[in-house]
């Protein structure tokens, strides 16, 4: 089982198809061009880095702490959503390490403003966001451009009671 002081990684992907006209929002920061479907702004990274923290935390994953049957969860910000989980996390007893984000697929060139949605994101989880996108050679549905994909990961440790 390991020492309860020992650190925990998680891991979190999502994907949304681009679609329905929408805005797109992408690690936290708005993009031109026609943005992602889904129930909150499809936010590919930011949701991938909730996922990744709830994997740590074995708080469960996105659906179960923001079930798509939620009202209240119904066009949320990704930047709101990784806020909330962050503090769902941190008020579980752990303290977030940092969070890894890579955007995948043609479009937005996450490079262009790596910096800023690197501060946004960070400042929602409370904790270093760093962000990096790559494509896929022109393979697959994101090499298509017909979605977006994202993968993150997350190092959370319990915090310790002072003695
Ligand atoms: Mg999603």
């Amino acid at each position: 089982m390991g020492s309860a002081e020992m650190p925990r990684v998680g891991i979190g992907v999502d994907v949304h198809a681009f679609g329905e006209g929408r805005p797109l929002w992408v690690a936290g920061l708005l993009w031109d061009g026609e943005g992602l479907a889904g129930h909150s702004d499809g936010d590919v990274a930011a949701h991938a880095a909730c996922d990744a923290l709830f994997s740590a935390s074995g708080l469960g994953d996105l659906g179960s702490q923001f079930g798509t049957d939620d009202p209240r969860w119904a066009g949320a910000a990704g930047v709101a959503l990784l806020a909330e989980a962050a503090r769902r996390v941190t008020e579980a007893g752990w303290q977030i390490g940092n969070i890894a984000v890579q955007v995948i697929g043609v479009r937005p060139r996450i490079g262009t403003r790596r910096a800023e949605a690197e501060r946004v994101l960070s400042e929602a989880a409370g904790a270093r966001v760093t962000v990096s996108g790559t494509t896929t050679d022109a393979l697959g549905f994101t090499g298509r451009g017909e979605g977006l994909a994202a993968i993150a990961t997350a190092i959370i440790q319990p915090v310790t009671s002072p003695l």
